[in-house]
């Protein structure tokens, strides 16, 4: 099965990124979006992230040109229906995610891949709401996409061999590391990674310390690239949240209850660096 084209449904960060990284390594890429205008954001910044690699010698002027030449832009999901690979990075909501995969189905073409970027939500069953689940995988990145070299990919119950095989071969043709995950929620980085951010939140809620403090603590004490509190207001509080709720409601132990304090915080409209305000403010004064 040979990938060219990608359509890459959703373009907030990690759309932005997928279809960035897809274009660098050659592919055509059809980026779609409801929103007109996080389109237009979402070209702006894939060509100030390709700018920042040309001057750091990373990419020639003219790489970077034909990468953005590869790259077109649509708001009709059925704009994508020649696309041999479409990944999914909409908004971490099951049931819209139910509802993409079913226009997917009816738009997409024969053989084609239909891969969801889903931090937590199950494959088998997002594969279930089509007529093709053998051709439907988990296939998540991580964000800043063009950075994280890792891909997880996941099959669900009925993800065919093939669709696996061809999978893996493109992620990999990105420059990513892939490791193969079982349709459990959470899948192996966010099984682990969430409950000890939610944790962090909990620390702050009781007044353990403050919020720099415990950044503080976890970077210098255990040797992270950053805080929990930072790393949560770069992936989007309301995805922190969206994933904790999978956790705790597809494994029913209490102990992955969500912190209050993060529903507060996502009830106020801080959702971390993507609204200018998380556990830190963002916002130019
Ligand atoms: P985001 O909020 O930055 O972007 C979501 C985008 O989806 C928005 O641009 C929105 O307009 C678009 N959208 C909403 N409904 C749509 C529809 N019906 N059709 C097309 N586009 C639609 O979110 P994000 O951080 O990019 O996350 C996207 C997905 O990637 C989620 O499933 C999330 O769990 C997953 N993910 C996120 C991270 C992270 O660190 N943020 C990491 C890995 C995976």
């Amino acid at each position: 099965m040979t990938i060219q084209s990608i359509g890459v449904i959703g373009s907030g960060q990690m759309g932005t990124g997928i279809a960035q990284v897809a274009a660098v390594s050659g592919h055509d890429v059809v980026l779609q979006d409801i929103a007109e205008n996080q389109l237009e954001r979402a070209l702006a910044g894939v060509r100030r992230s390709l700018d920042k690699l040309v001057a750091k010698e990373r990419l020639t002027e003219a790489e970077r040109d034909s990468a953005l030449g590869r790259i077109s832009c649509a708001t009709d999901l059925a704009q994508l229906d020649a696309c041999d690979l479409l990944i999914e990075a909409a908004t971490e909501n099951e049931a819209l995610k139910l509802q993409i995969f079913e226009q997917l189905d009816s738009i997409a073409k024969p053989g084609a891949i239909l891969a969801t970027n889903t931090s937590s939500i199950s494959i088998t069953r997002i594969a279930a709401s089509t007529e093709r689940p053998e051709s439907v995988v988990g296939m998540h990145f991580f964000n800043p996409v063009p950075i994280m070299k890792l891909v997880e990919v996941i099959r669900g119950l009925d993800t065919s061999d093939a669709t696996y095989e061809a999978t893996r071969s493109v992620a990999e043709s990105m420059g990513k590391t892939v490791v193969v995950a079982q349709d459990a929620p959470g899948f192996i980085v966010n099984r682990i990674l969430i409950p000890m951010l939610n944790e962090a939140v909990t620390a702050l809620h009781e007044g353990v310390a403050s919020a720099e403090d415990i950044d503080t603590a976890m970077k210098l004490g255990t040797n992270q690239p950053m805080g929990p509190l930072t790393l949560m207001d770069f992936i989007g509080l309301d995805t922190v949240l969206a994933i904790a709720e999978v956790l705790h409601t597809n494994l029913g132990d209490p102990r992955y209850r969500p912190c209050p304090l993060l529903r507060q915080y996502v009830a106020a409209g801080r959702l971390g660096r993507k609204s200018g305000r998380g556990f830190f403010d963002y916002r130019e004064s």
